[in-house]
């Protein structure tokens, strides 16, 4: 043991310090939350919960079935079911995420070229069983209405089709803008 270190064993300095820094900031406005009653907004981009975006003008999902997002998914946790319409179109019948097995990586979402398959700021949605976390193409669909609605598309342009003036780059530094 060196001499200083003898020294502040015998005169308490460490303790001293701690003590000195707990006071100086009792009367500090705290840097702490109270959650549940005081949350932070998610950021922009945000990977929460899924939803499926329910197109405005006709009321029904965006998605056509094309299964690039399951086929993109790292967890295997999307199974889509299609038949063939009236009109030989493909119908999605079923679209079932298995929440409780996604890593949120967000892959399915940048797969998708019809942006129909959002994951949203939601986070709160812990529970005591496994079946609240299958998600079903209604409960996707109301996951929509209940946490984007009119903000997701907002999402879509400002997350993943952002333009220039959403940079904010360093000086000198190269921006890639769109025309
Ligand atoms: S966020 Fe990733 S793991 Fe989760 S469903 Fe999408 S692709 Fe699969
Ligand atoms: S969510 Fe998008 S990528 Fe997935 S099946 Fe539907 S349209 Fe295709």
């Amino acid at each position: 043991m060196t001499v200083n270190e003898l020294i502040n064993k015998i005169f308490f300095v460490d303790i001293i310090k701690g003590l000195a820094l707990t006071l100086s900031r009792l009367f500090t406005k705290p840097v702490t939350r109270r959650y549940p009653k005081e949350k932070r907004p998610a950021a922009l981009g945000f990977r929460g919960l899924h939803a499926l975006v329910r197109n405005p003008a006709t009321g029904k999902a965006k998605c056509v079935g094309c299964g690039l997002c399951a086929a993109i998914c790292p967890s295997r946790c999307i199974s889509i079911y299609t038949s063939e319409g009236p009109e030989h179109e493909k119908v999605v019948d079923r679209y079932e995420i298995e929440v409780l097995r996604c890593v949120f990586c967000g892959l399915c979402v940048e797969a998708c070229p019809y942006g129909a398959v959002v994951l949203t700021p939601h986070y709160e949605y812990s529970d005591y069983s496994r079946d609240p976390f299958y998600m079903t193409k209604d409960k996707l669909l109301k996951n929509w209405d209940n946490y984007m609605g009119d903000d997701g598309l907002d999402y879509f342009d400002r997350y993943w089709n952002p333009r220039s003036e959403y940079f904010k780059g360093h000086k000198g530094q190269a921006v890639f803008k769109k025309d």
